[in-house]
């Protein structure tokens, strides 16, 4: 950064120039000739100019979103002027008057150009560019502290409105829960020497019930420690060799009772050659309940919903799980795997829309993919792939 002679140069001047240079040789005999037309026309006015080398100030490029040099900006007074580009003397020559004209304005009204200090004495021009950088990198920071200001509060307003949810959310398993339980005791009889009053039916029933009801209670624990913890920190895998299938079937028989509820069908197409895949078992699990739960959820009573599995490639397997219900208006196939992405039409429903999130991550976790298909009101398709055990 160099300045212009001082004889020249007026740091206390109304009119504020910065001359932004670049060092390329070809650079110098343009930068004579501006300088030059600059040392005439300040002759007959005084100016205030700092020259400025791009490659040690890139800060204030940025700033005065420059895009070319050599380029002059005014500075003061208001606005912000910037000339640049191969004609830049044409150009200075054409907005010369009018720049004057703005400075004696200026000083009539008596105000202080911007590198003059409060008691009205000259800055260095070191000084003056020093401290436009300073402020210039002050306000990024400012900016910045902002922008994580906002991430932060919207992530405690987000935690305060789930720790509502599942005060809420909760009661209603545990509810169910402590019914079944309780009929149960009641049935035994408190010492158990009492026969049963229940068929052997209705007590396993109220068993699988109570069961479905405290893994409903653990998906919604393990969602919200997800959400909390943040999408950031990294997946722990346990993979091992298990069965798709087996896999499918359980789950499909855990949620029996809120398919049951909503009178939904459900179909397994599932070939018998599968070969065994190689995945956390509790993670994938989690995947499927909450694809599983979500087409009872958005699917209106007596719908129906099917799983497949197809072997894709050597390498790979697909799950699909299909439902008829509102189906995935198309903008929103992608959105809806992001963190808290809700579609409007279901803000009514439960939920906390980090479901899909969650399930996105587990099953990139395992290298696979999970994608929407959906058209019209024909339902949505969730599919996401598996590694095959080699
Ligand atoms: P949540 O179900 O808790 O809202 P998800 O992340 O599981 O969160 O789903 C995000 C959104 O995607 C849901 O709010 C819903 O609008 C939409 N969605 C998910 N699954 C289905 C489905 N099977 N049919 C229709 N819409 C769905």
């Amino acid at each position: 950064m160099e300045a212009l002679p001082s004889s020249l140069s007026n740091p206390t001047s109304s009119l504020q120039l910065l001359l932004f240079v670049d060092k390329r040789p070809s650079s110098t005999e343009k930068l004579r000739q501006i300088l030059s037309r600059l040392r005439d026309l300040g002759s007959a006015f005084q100016f205030g100019l700092q020259v400025v080398d791009v490659g040690e100030h890139p800060d204030l490029v940025e700033h005065f979103k420059l895009v070319a040099t050599p380029a002059l900006v005014k500075i003061h007074p208001q606005p912000l002027h910037t000339l640049a580009g191969s004609d830049l003397i044409a150009q200075l020559n054409r907005t010369w008057t009018q720049w004057q004209q703005a400075a004696e304005d200026e000083r009539e009204t008596g105000a202080i150009a911007p590198t003059a200090n409060a008691n009205g004495s000259a800055m260095s021009s070191d000084t003056s560019i020093a401290h436009l950088s300073e402020v210039n990198q002050l306000s990024d920071e400012i900016f910045r502290l902002n922008q994580d200001k906002q991430a932060l509060q919207e992530q405690l307003q987000f935690k305060e409105r789930l720790i509502a949810m599942l005060a809420h959310d909760l009661r209603n398993p545990l509810t169910a829960v402590s019914i079944a339980l309780e009929t149960l005791e009641f049935a035994l009889g408190r010492t158990g020497d009492r026969p049963s009053r229940l068929t052997p039916e209705t007590t396993a029933q109220l068993l699988r019930h109570a069961r479905t009801q405290a893994k409903a209670l653990d998906r919604m624990i393990t969602d919200a420690l997800q959400a909390a913890r943040g999408s950031t920190g990294k997946l722990q895998l346990q993979p091992q060799k298990l069965s798709i299938s087996s896999l499918c079937y359980e789950v499909v028989s855990d949620l029996q009772n809120r398919f049951a509820s909503k009178s939904q069908h459900i179909t397994i197409d599932i070939p018998n050659d599968l070969p065994m895949v190689y995945v956390d078992l509790e993670r994938i699990r989690q995947v499927i309940t909450n694809l599983l739960d979500n087409a009872c959820k958005y699917t209106p009573d007596q719908g129906t919903i099917a799983v497949y599995v197809l072997h894709r490639t050597t390498q790979k397997i697909q799950v699909s799980i299909c439902d008829n219900g509102p189906g995935i208006p198309d903008k929103d196939k992608e959105l809806i795997f992001e963190d808290r992405f809700r579609l409007e039409r279901d803000e009514a429903k439960d939920g906390y829309g980090i479901g899909l999130a969650l399930c996105q991550r587990i099953v990139r976790a395992h290298f696979g993919q999970i994608w929407v298909d959906s058209s019209g009101q024909q339902g949505s398709c969730f599919h996401f792939t598996l590694p095959v055990y080699q």
